[in-house]
């Protein structure tokens, strides 16, 4: 009866505040309350009544309570409803006397909430102690769903205070982890679009259910259906999460509140909203992480079901707007490749570690990107205006004017870095005391080389050929991976290319290649152990990138190496597939080197028996790091922790230096750390003078490169780390002489 009623008021001619009033006076009657009040948050924290039946019709617009003020303030600070038989009595309740209020005693307050946030405060009263029952709090709580679904998307802007807004436009900012350098200023658009419902009341509720219960069962068999694919690693994440799924939508009590909601007069999609609000408002407050993962999937599966309910099936990779900022829980590199990425800036994640592959992905692609952005997804639409500032890992979202102002004249700084950081392209990589430090791109996709021509680097330190495999939707056959390489080389001209051979497993996950679950994926069966367990793959990708050279020079490197035999193996297979090559009659390479990464700590105490062996080195600090510190590379509440350039790590790559040294062997960095300037400056002062980075690194280090002195400070580090040291943390020994000489970082 009531919705009917609301639905009609929808519909005729008014102004919003006689939509409001007329609205709150339906209530009042319906629950035959002598109240009704309807308060909006604004974006200062202030709850301002915006429309009332039964209190003093001047305090409309004038009264106020605070965010956790008086009861109104509590219901919308907790998003909890209130009951009581006679509020007067609460303590926290707050009198204000221009309403007129005195002369009631129950009260019933229910939040009204839009994807979790509190948007206002819904209010009941009657003179007489009585006590609401359980349907008329359902029925204040459906009768919000609605309410908040029209402020939303209607126009109440010009209704609220002059230079206030609602709360749920507010400016936020989020603090998160910064994945690449830059500044992004653009708009946001959703990875996973809300659904946007338009029919909220129900017709008739018979069918409103059955509608719910058919959505619910083809969402259950596609679910079903996923998991009982084939191909799916019993390990993945993907399969908990579909696990997970699978259990809420069986959850009887999930789905008994959802029919409850449609038995309130709701559209079956409009249930599932109401009740999605209840769990992402829960979600929000939630701060254990695990029973907020949980919630998170229960609002993806509520996403899913509605997208069902209403026919909506966007597809990603859709048309985007110019410098289109994408928002996202987590995506995957495959994903994020299928957007367009001449509109695409920058990418914001609610999970994701900065060594995690999305991150590598994003880099490599000289897009801007953050991480573990908290509930920036439930707080943002898509449209809303939004700022990245990757470097400090921060991020703006609906930016106030001054703010934004403040970063157009950044981008504007950094346009003329940019175009500083251009002019030093020509410029030989040399210090000031005449030592030589190559500069190479750390790099995995042919969009990302051509970069070479902008940067002036020397090569590429670090071609990652397992990002073929991650974007494919199946194995790249032979041709494919060849014409890959061939292309590279071709980009690259005459400036060499380290192609190292795939690095899969850990969390570079194949959705195609099936594998057995690992508790521990990132030290389980991967890399060239993978590779030398199955020599169908790594012959194919020795022999693409033997026949890709075709003649010319071709150097080889071969990751998570752990004992010096896997290295001989491997080389064993290029030596194979090279005679084999020969007796074909094809050319092969002209100079073919073969270099080892140094990224598990065991290798550390072999270099004596690896080294001759190998043609050149190069260090992974991710992983080298990961593994000496026992912390996982993608989990910041650990990673963080241990600073890479710390005493034991710094004395392990300058370990690795001498012995390269000493077996005359030359050396690279190609882990994250080369593009860092205070970590990269420890690394020329342990003696490291070839560095692999992103692209985006370059200018800053060469600019590095060229304004430093580096043997004073090869001998401070020098003697940090030599037993018997000050004591003094290698960074800050390094930050204050970064100072003192005024180095450009
Ligand atoms: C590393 O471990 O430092 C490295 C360069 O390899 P990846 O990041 O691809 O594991
Ligand atoms: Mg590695």
């Amino acid at each position: 009866m009531l919705l009917r009623q609301l639905r009609e008021t929808m519909a005729e001619p008014l102004g919003s505040q006689a939509r409001l009033d007329k609205i709150v006076g339906l209530i009042a009657d319906n629950m035959r309350a002598d109240v009704c009040s309807f308060y909006v948050l604004r974006d200062d924290g202030a709850l301002e009544l915006f429309a009332t039946k039964g209190l003093a019709a001047e305090s409309v617009h004038m009264t106020t309570l605070r965010l956790g003020e008086g009861l109104v303030g509590i219901i919308a600070a907790e998003a909890e409803p209130l009951s009581l038989d006679d509020a007067p009595s609460h303590p926290a309740f707050a009198y204000r006397p221009e309403t007129g209020e005195d002369p009631y005693s129950a009260f019933l307050g229910v939040p009204v909430l839009r994807a979790g946030q509190t948007l206002g405060v819904l209010v009941v009263q009657n003179t007489e102690r009585r006590h609401y029952g359980e349907d008329e709090m359902e029925a204040m709580l459906t009768t919000a769903t609605i309410l908040a679904e029209m402020i939303a998307t209607s126009d109440f802007d010009n209704l609220i205070k002059p230079g206030s807004d609602i709360d749920l436009r507010r400016p936020r900012m989020f603090t998160g982890v910064s994945f690449t350098d830059g500044i992004a200023l653009g708009t946001v658009v959703l990875h996973d679009p809300r659904v946007v419902v338009t029919n909220f009341i129900a017709e008739d509720t018979e069918q409103e259910k059955s509608r719910l219960n058919t959505a619910l069962e083809r969402m259950r068999v596609s679910i079903d259906a996923m998991l009982d694919h084939g191909d799916m690693q019993p390990s993945s994440d993907h399969r908990d999460i579909l696990e997970t799924y699978r259990m809420f939508a069986n959850d009887r009590g999930w789905v008994h509140r959802l029919t409850e909601a449609i038995e309130n007069g709701l559209s079956a999609e409009a249930a599932v909203e109401r009740v999605q609000n209840d769990t992402r408002a829960r979600m929000m407050r939630q701060t254990d992480p695990y029973i907020r993962d949980r919630l998170h999937d229960l609002d993806d599966l509520a996403n899913r079901l509605l997208r069902v309910l209403t026919g909506d099936h966007q597809g990603i990779g859709r048309n985007l707007p110019d410098n289109a900022i994408l928002v996202a829980r987590n995506i995957g590199p495959a994903e994020l490749l299928e957007y367009d990425r001449t509109k695409l800036r920058g990418i914001v994640l609610e999970e994701g570690g900065a060594t995690a592959h999305v991150a590598i992905v994003a880099r490599s692609l000289g897009m801007v990107a953050v991480g573990r952005a908290q509930s920036i997804v439930s707080m943002c639409e898509s449209g809303d205006d939004i700022i990245i500032d990757g470097a400090a890992g921060l991020v703006h979202l609906r930016p106030t004017p001054d703010i934004e102002q403040a970063y157009i004249d950044k981008v504007k700084v950094s346009a003329k870095r940019r175009a500083h950081y251009a002019a030093l392209k020509n410029i030989p990589s040399i210090t000031k005391d005449g030592i030589e430090i190559t500069l190479l791109h750390n790099s995995g996709l042919v969009a990302d080389l051509p970069m070479l021509d902008d940067t002036g680097a020397a090569g590429v330190g670090l071609f990652r050929t397992e990002l073929q495999f991650m974007i494919a939707s199946k194995l790249p056959r032979l041709g494919e991976q060849m014409d890959l390489y061939a292309e590279a080389m071709a980009i690259a001209k005459d400036r060499p290319v380290v192609f190292r051979l795939l690095d899969i497993g850990g969390d570079k996950v194949l959705p195609y290649l099936r594998s057995d679950s690992e508790e521990n994926p990132a030290m389980g069966f991967r890399s060239i152990r993978l590779g030398l367990d199955r020599p169908g793959l790594l012959r194919t990708q020795i022999r693409a990138l033997l026949m890709a050279a075709n003649g010319r020079p071709l150097k080889i490197l071969v990751p998570m190496v752990t004992e010096t035999f896997e290295f001989r193996q491997t080389r064993m297979v290029v030596n194979k597939e090279v005679d084999r090559l020969r007796r074909a009659g094809k050319a092969v390479p002209s100079k073919l080197e073969l270099g080892v990464m140094v990224e598990v700590p065991s290798l550390l105490f072999e270099l004596d028996q690896l080294l001759p062996e190998a043609d050149f080195v190069s260090i992974g600090s991710n992983d080298l790091v990961q593994f000496l510190t026992a912390s996982d590379r993608a989990n910041p509440r650990v990673a963080k922790n241990y600073d890479p350039i710390g005493l034991p790590r710094l004395r392990a790559i300058r370990h690795v230096v001498d012995a390269a040294r000493k077996y005359n062997v030359p050396i690279t960095m190609c882990g994250e750390l080369a593009g860092k300037p205070v970590d990269a400056l420890a690394l020329m002062a342990v003696g490291m003078t070839r560095l692999s980075m992103g692209p985006a690194s370059i200018g800053p280090i060469k600019e590095l490169v060229l304004n430093l002195d580096l043997t004073p400070i090869r001998q401070s580090v020098a003697a940090a780390l030599s037993d018997g040291a000050s004591g003094v943390p290698i960074r800050a020994l390094l930050q204050e002489w970064i100072e003192k000489q005024g180095l450009p970082i």
